[in-house]
């Protein structure tokens, strides 16, 4: 197996687009007046799964930054993580389990959090390849703050992801080599990106022989 490792130039690039989501979270929140401030729920304990090589690659860029003391810690929260999730699974319930990256409350790669971490909250919208517009309506609190606000929830300003998220496809194909429809689709969340490894791909027969597995 080959690891997937970002250029520099690709981690400047994923830095922009958080960066921007970010943003573009910001300006929706305040025009809303929502802010996460005195929620009683964390939303680190929602169950996401993540689908990019280049943000799991991005992850483990901090993953990588932590002492060795760390990574352990969080390896094995990550691993309990798995199991109670597949505990929940099997009993067809949609886990709730805390982020193994979350200690007491704060992220422990905050730079390096996936782009749900950053953009869930405020309602957001994006237009699919096909033309077809997608609707996210926020967290729950929004979805009140929305309902107190508005006559109808199609009245609230929205996030529209579509742009980064044909940024973040683009990224994802350049650092696939442009080769992205060739390599399996990914649907795992941050603790499996961590328990499995840095991102890694079949070394392409070529190569064999020449130092790769
Ligand atoms: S995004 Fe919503 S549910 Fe999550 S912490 Fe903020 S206010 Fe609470
Ligand atoms: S990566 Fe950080 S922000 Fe995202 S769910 Fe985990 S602890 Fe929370």
């Amino acid at each position: 197996m080959k690891e997937v490792q970002l250029s520099l130039d690709q981690v400047s690039s994923m830095r922009q687009i958080y960066e921007e989501m970010e943003r573009g979270y910001e300006q929706v929140a305040a025009q809303l007046q929502f802010s996460c401030d005195g929620c009683p729920d964390n939303c680190c304990d929602s169950y996401f799964q993540h689908h990019t090589f280049v943000e799991w690659g991005y992850l483990w860029l901090g993953f990588r930054q932590l002492c060795e003391t760390r990574q352990a810690e969080i390896l094995e929260r990550s691993r309990l993580y798995n199991t109670a999730c597949e505990q929940a699974l099997a009993r067809n319930e949609r886990p709730q389990v805390m982020c193994p990256l979350n200690e007491n409350g704060r992220c422990s790669l905050y730079a390096h959090r996936l782009m749900v971490c950053r953009t869930h909250g405020v309602p957001a919208t994006m237009q699919r390849p096909d033309g077809k517009r997608l609707d996210f309506p926020g967290c729950f609190r929004c979805q009140e703050l929305v309902k107190k606000t508005f006559t109808h929830e199609s009245e609230a300003p929205r996030a529209d992801r579509t742009l980064l998220l044909r940024k973040l496809a683009m990224l994802e194909n350049e650092l696939m080599g442009g080769k992205r429809h060739l390599y399996p689709r990914i649907k795992l969340t941050i603790a499996q990106m961590l328990v499995n490894g840095p991102p890694s791909i079949a070394t392409p027969h070529c190569e064999r022989g020449m130092g790769g597995e």
